[in-house]
């Protein structure tokens, strides 16, 4: 039925690998934070104006591209692939001769997001296959899934706010993230597979005093200090059996040694696994802070930012994606994975039309037979998980997010990859 369309596209994945992995190299070294991709975003609207795509939209939610392939075939189906572009404050530790050498790093695999997306745009965009392609394909590329700056906008809700994906409106989205699963294999999960996600500050004031003298003032620390404490017991108030954190990862005074400072302001996250427990938290934290802070005659101030839904991946969809899965990666390299409370704001594009999210193993492991989570092997480069400075991702497994991006493309185009 598919004539050998598979067949070209692998070929022309192949014949490509080698720019993919010149792209990853390139945007590794030069990472760009989020709501800062500019030279990334350059580099992505020249290659893809260079493969003769339809259209190159830019400047979208800041630095977002939207690349617009029309197939040569009638059809209505609508393919929105997706990969996102920015990096972490994180210092650059993989270990490779292409690490970046400043503050930031590309410790997530964004780079490679990118770079496997520009490959299937390549291989898509042959005249061997465009003219056998009855629907579109957007070639997605986003800013700011870490997150942008507490005071900006940016990401995939920006990019839907701003009308990238109004004409056409996609039948499916599709990506996929680089994780320390064995190299090659791509791990899927029915139901909440990334957590929801809300940035936390928290701003205690008291009233600032000679440290040898607090009872001249209100000293906000000691209510930090409980608050923390009673953080810690929150996941208790929701059910055991659907993960719930919240971390404070940073806190920042105004105080000195002999000066209690006026306010003490938290940095944190909320994840949930399960999207409707997210009210709850939020409510039993803020009540948390302000009552703590009260019980010690200072005052909390909760602002609940960044809200990220969960990515949920609907069975129909895990279902019909399967056999594509299975003829790109082998199929005893897919296997079903556990969830995780990581976030990641695909799931804007997924809620709303569809499709899936997969995660793509880059290291130097294996899964456990106990408990099929991957462990290091031994000789390798280890595990390394993601946000880490040491963070690395194999070359070799690019060319296997390329086919799928393209595969994934494809069967939806030719009515394969559908739920109805
Ligand atoms: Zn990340
Ligand atoms: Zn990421």
């Amino acid at each position: 039925m598919t004539d050998g369309v598979h067949e070209t596209l692998d070929k022309l994945c192949d014949e490509g690998i080698e720019q993919v992995i010149g792209w990853r190299r390139h945007l590794h070294r030069n990472p760009e934070l989020p709501n800062r991709e500019a030279a990334t975003a350059r580099l992505v609207a020249r290659e893809l104006a260079g493969f003769g795509l339809d259209e190159v939209r830019t400047g979208i939610a800041g630095h977002g591209v939207v690349g617009v392939l029309r197939g040569g075939l009638p059809g209505d189906r609508v393919a929105a692939l997706r990969a996102d572009m920015d990096a972490l404050p994180v210092p650059d530790r993989c270990g490779a001769d292409f690490a970046a050498t400043g503050q930031a790093s590309h410790a997530c695999g964004h780079d490679c997001h990118t770079a496997m997306l520009l490959g299937a745009a390549r291989a898509l965009a042959d005249v061997r296959v465009r003219e056998r392609l009855p629907g579109t394909v957007l070639f997605v590329f986003q800013p700011a899934e870490e997150g942008p700056p507490v005071d900006e906008e940016g990401g995939a809700r920006l990019m839907v706010a701003e009308g990238a994906f109004a004409d056409p409106v996609p039948t499916m989205a599709f990506g996929m993230h680089v994780t320390p699963h064995p190299k090659g294999w791509v791990g899927y999960k029915s139901g909440p597979m990334y957590g929801a996600s809300c940035l936390v500050r928290v701003t205690v004031t008291g009233r600032q005093a000679h440290a040898s003298s607090p009872w001249y003032g209100v000293d906000p620390m000691p209510a930090v200090g409980a608050l923390l404490t009673g953080i810690g017991q929150l996941y208790r108030q929701v059910s055991a059996f659907s993960p719930v954190t919240v971390s404070i990862g940073h806190i920042e005074d105004v105080g000195r040694y002999n000066v209690i400072g006026e306010t003490v302001t938290l940095w944190g996250t909320i994840r949930c696994a399960e999207e409707r427990d997210m009210p709850e938290v939020k409510r039993r934290l803020t009540a948390l802070a302000e009552h703590t802070a009260e019980a010690y005659g200072a005052s909390a101030a909760v602002e609940l930012l960044q809200d990220v839904p969960a990515v949920r991946n609907d069975a129909a969809w895990v279902e019909a994606a399967l056999p594509t899965l299975r003829r790109v990666a082998g199929a005893e390299r897919v296997v079903e994975v556990g969830g995780t409370l990581g976030y990641d704001d695909v799931s804007e594009l997924i809620t709303r039309f569809g499709g899936l999210y997969v995660m793509l193993g880059v290291q130097d492991t294996a899964l456990d037979p106990a408990g099929g989570e991957p462990v290091p092997v031994s000789g390798g480069r280890g595990l390394v998980g993601n946000h880490h400075p040491g963070f690395y991702a194999d070359d070799a497994t690019l060319i296997t997010g390329v086919r799928l991006h393209a595969h994934a493309a494809y069967d939806h185009l030719a009515g394969s990859l559908v739920t109805r």
